[in-house]
């Protein structure tokens, strides 16, 4: 059976999606693994009805429990940057939020592990990635800032929110030559990506400005 919703018809349409990625290469995204995934993945199922219209603009969009859907270009972005300089086979995404970045990055790599701390916002985006069928990707609900130990070394680590200092926790689960993109700080934030060269050797590239919602510690039922 088609299913109609998940196609998308109009502003919800490939066509739309096709027009977004247009969008994304003329802000230097190159990475061509990573629009064809943009072109691939509907974003409008990860958006609340009422504003499913607007999916395919490049803005952030609220999901309740005052969180976001990342701007498209910025998981884009975050996506280009985690796959250069690969493979990553095995990737910790911290804040799944929607799962939209997580859909995104189940076509890109073998396997996914990605944790959310708001317990709700967490089953709405399972519903939505087993839809998508992406079995390759596993959700747990805990405080991110942690990790997911039993599951490291990890190839690449992707943040979608903001934490003041780089968590050390994150650094040590990090596979050699794996790197971690995060975006840094208060109210001026910068996207990094830090490679881990050796045991305990990293080097740090700082990117961009960026907006995130803040990496918060804890958990909610
Ligand atoms: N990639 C998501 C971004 C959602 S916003 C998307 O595009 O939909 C960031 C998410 O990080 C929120 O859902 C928030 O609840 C979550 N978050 C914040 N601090 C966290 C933490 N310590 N551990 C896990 N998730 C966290």
């Amino acid at each position: 059976m088609i299913d109609r919703d998940l196609q998308g018809i109009g502003m919800t349409s490939r066509r739309t999606r096709e027009r977004l990625v247009q969008r994304l290469r003329d802000q230097g995204v190159a990475d061509e693994r990573v629009l064809n995934a943009v072109i691939d993945t509907p974003r409008h199922i990860f958006i609340d009805e009422a504003l499913s219209h607007r999916a395919y603009e490049d803005t952030a969009l609220p999901i309740s429990y005052n969180q976001t859907i990342s701007q498209p270009y910025i998981v884009a972005r975050m996506t280009e940057l985690l796959l250069e300089g690969g493979p990553r086979n095995k990737v910790l995404e911290v804040g799944t939020g929607s799962g939209y970045q997580t859909a995104i990055l189940g076509l890109l790599v073998d396997q996914v592990f990605s944790v959310e701390r708001i317990r709700p916002l967490q089953e709405k985006a399972r519903k939505r990635l087993q839809r998508l069928k992406l079995h390759n990707v596993m959700l747990r609900h805990t405080d991110g800032g942690m990790g997911w130990p039993d599951k490291a070394p990890f190839d690449g680590i992707l943040v979608t929110a903001a934490p003041r200092e780089v968590p050390q926790e994150l650094l040590s689960q990090l596979a050699i030559g794996g790197c971690l993109v995060i975006p840094v700080g208060d109210e001026e934030q910068a996207l990094k990506r830090i490679t881990r060269t050796a045991d305990d050797e990293y080097t740090t590239e700082v990117m961009e400005k960026v907006r995130f919602v803040p990496l918060l510690s804890g958990t909610v039922r």
